[in-house]
C-alpha cells in the first residue's frame, strides 16, 4: 500500500469498505436472515422521497435532553427516552438522506463510523458533525474484534479513531470517545481496556435489524415493537441502508405520537480533553501508542 498514491489508496479503501459492507458487514449479525438465507444490499428503488412526509407532521417536542457521557454509567435513560445511533457509514447517497430526516425532525443522533469509510468520504464525516450530531467510531475495517489478538483488536480500534479524527481535522469538530463493537462482539478484556482509556462503549438496546431485507415499514414496526417492550433504550440503525432513511420519518412520527423523547449524547469534559490530545498529536503518526493513551 506504500506504493500507491493517497487518492488511489482512498479509492481502494473505498472499494474494500463498500465491498465488505455489501457482503454483510452489519453491526450485529452476518448477512443472513432468520432462515440463514444470504442477504444482499443492492440499492433499492425509491431511495429518496422522505421530504414530502414532513409537510403533514409536527415534530416539536420530540427532541429531548442532552446527556453528557463520561462513562457507561451516564447512559442511563429515563422512561420513554431513546437514543438514535447509526453505524457503518458514512456512505454517499445514504448518510445524507438520514441527515435530512433528522434535520427535519429537529433531533440529534450518534453516528458510529468505520475508519475506512471515513477515509474514503471525509466530507460526509464533516457534514455529519457540522449538523450537530455526535460521531463515535466502530473500528477501522469493521472487524470482529472477538476473533482477533489483543494487539490486532487494539490496532482496529485505534485505526478507526485515527481515521475519523483525520477526516474531522479541517473542521472545528472532534471525534467523541464513543465506541461500538462491530457485530456487538465484545470481550471483557477489551471492555476493560477501553474503559481504562476513557473510551465509552455504546451498546445497543434495540436492534432495528435494518440490515435484513425487510421493507422500510417492517423495520419501523419491528423497531417500535421492541421500543414498546423496553420503554426506553439505545436504538441501533445503519445509515448505509436505503430502507433506514425511508422508514425513519415514520419511526420518528410514531415516537412523537407515543410521547418518546430523543436524547442526544455528547462527550463529557474529560472526553473532550482526551480527544483534543488525540487530534493534535497523533493523527499524523502511525505508532501503535496512538493518542497517548499508553498500553
Ligand atoms: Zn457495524
Amino acid at each position: 500500500m506504500a506504493f500507491v498514491s493517497g487518492r488511489r489508496l482512498a479509492q481502494l479503501l473505498g472499494i474494500v469498505a463498500l465491498g465488505a459492507l455489501a457482503t454483510g458487514c452489519t453491526t450485529t449479525k452476518p448477512a443472513t436472515d432468520a432462515k440463514g438465507a444470504k442477504l444482499s444490499y443492492a440499492a433499492e428503488p425509491g431511495e429518496s422521497g422522505t421530504s414530502s412526509f414532513f409537510s403533514s407532521h409536527n415534530f416539536s417536542g420530540l427532541a429531548g435532553r442532552s446527556v453528557t457521557v463520561n462513562s457507561i454509567a451516564d447512559l442511563k435513560l429515563g422512561y420513554h427516552e431513546v437514543v438514535l445511533t447509526f453505524d457503518d457509514g458514512p456512505m454517499p447517497g445514504r448518510t445524507e438522506n438520514v441527515l435530512k430526516v433528522l434535520d427535519n425532525a429537529g433531533v440529534k443522533a450518534t453516528f458510529m463510523m468505520v475508519g475506512q469509510m471515513a477515509r474514503s468520504y471525509p466530507a460526509i464525516v464533516r457534514e455529519v458533525a457540522a449538523r450537530g450530531h455526535t460521531i463515535g467510531t466502530h473500528t477501522q475495517s469493521h472487524a470482529n474484534l472477538a476473533h482477533l489478538s489483543a494487539a490486532a483488536a487494539e490496532a482496529q480500534i485505534d485505526g478507526g479513531i485515527k481515521s475519523v479524527s483525520a477526516a474531522l481535522v479541517p473542521s472545528m469538530h472532534g471525534v467523541a470517545p464513543f465506541f461500538r463493537f462491530p457485530y456487538l462482539a465484545s470481550t471483557a478484556a477489551l471492555r476493560r481496556q477501553l474503559a481504562a482509556r476513557g473510551i465509552v462503549v455504546i451498546d445497543a438496546d434495540i436492534d432495528s435489524k435494518d440490515y435484513f431485507q425487510s421493507t422500510p415499514d417492517q423495520v419501523r414496526k419491528r423497531t417500535m415493537a421492541r421500543i414498546a417492550q423496553r420503554g426506553s433504550g439505545i436504538i441501533l440503525m445503519h445509515d448505509i441502508h436505503p430502507r433506514t432513511a425511508q422508514m425513519l420519518p415514520a419511526l420518528l412520527a410514531d415516537l412523537k405520537a407515543k410521547g418518546y423523547k430523543v436524547v442526544r449524547l455528547v462527550p463529557g469534559h474529560g472526553s473532550r480533553e482526551l480527544v483534543s490530545s488525540l487530534t493534535t498529536s497523533t493523527v499524523t503518526t502511525s505508532t501503535q501508542t496512538a493518542f497517548g493513551y499508553g498500553r
